[in-house]
């Protein structure tokens, strides 16, 4: 039975933030609590599973150009296999129904080579590949964090996406605003550059796989600040212990329901219940 930590008496702010944890704090306080603070294991789901095992292929093509090693797609294809397994290994167990686990391997497989296929596929040499950036931001309380899928040689920022349907772009710019505009600021704090866009690619897994590209322009004083604030306002929650159900759209998919029913919800309670 998961115990609820009682606010703490004192605010702690966390060592750093990401746009990641920023945004699932903001989606919902308690499943982030679940999450990250408490730290509760559930199955891997087959999409993210696939996720991460399509991700680490294209971090392998990536860096093969960046290097100049062999970038076939055999060993492209390999390198997916190797994750797969992996993953399974290491982060499973993975929640297979049946026969989805070899349908899952082949649409991988299959985006993949759609990837190296599309006229999307990075040419030439990259200018950094999964790149991790630490940076102090005026008006963050903590410094920002965060890995960058590609940066291309004009300082532009990659996020590669996996997706079950083609992605409406303007949608697809918004929800991913937070991600994209803190690369944006982790860039310009590390090098002095102000990327050209900011981009992300999506691959969908649809039976004859897509390559999409969504491009939105770099962001302006404006865009920053709201980001800024957004982020901040995470920050404030997490440290002063806010925690608590946002139910929306992400409960269809939370895998947190039953400890979500028990949330006491009331102070005396959820402090008698720490
Ligand atoms: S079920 Fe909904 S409200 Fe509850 S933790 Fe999950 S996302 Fe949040």
């Amino acid at each position: 039975m998961i115990a609820f930590a009682s606010p703490p008496e004192s605010t702690t702010l966390p060592d750093y933030i990401s746009p990641s944890a920023a945004k699932s704090y903001l989606a919902c306080s308690l499943r982030f609590y679940f999450e990250r603070v408490a730290e509760i294991k559930k199955p891997t789901t087959p999409a993210l599973h696939l996720g991460k095992a399509v991700h680490a292929a294209l971090q392998a093509f990536h860096l093969a150009r960046w290097r100049g090693t062999d970038d076939s797609p055999e060993v492209i294809a390999s390198a997916f296999e190797d994750s797969f397994l992996k993953l399974e290994r290491e982060e499973g167990p993975v929640r297979w129904k049946e026969g989805e686990r070899e349908s899952c391997r082949l649409a991988g497989l299959r985006v993949i080579a759609a990837y190296l296929d599309s006229s999307e596929v990075l040419r030439g040499k990259p200018r950094a590949v999964e790149v991790p950036l630490t940076e102090t931001i005026p008006g963050l309380s903590v410094p920002l964090t965060g890995v960058i899928d590609l940066v291309l040689e004009n300082f532009a920022p990659i996020d590669f996406k996996s997706a079950a349907a083609k992605p409406d772009p303007q949608h697809a710019a918004f929800d991913h605003e937070l991600q994209l505009v803190a690369y944006q600021l982790l860039l310009e704090a590390a090098i002095g550059e102000k990327p050209p866009a900011l981009d992300l690619v999506y691959l969908v897994k649809t039976k004859v796989p897509k390559v999409i590209r969504v491009s939105s322009p770099p962001a302006d004083g404006k865009r920053k600040d709201r980001v800024v604030r957004l982020i901040d306002t995470a920050v404030t929650g997490m440290s002063e212990g806010r925690f608590h159900p946002q139910p929306g759209m992400t409960c269809m998919s939370c895998q947190f329901r039953n400890e979500c029913k028990r949330w006491p919800g009331i102070m005396d309670e959820r402090r008698a219940a720490a």
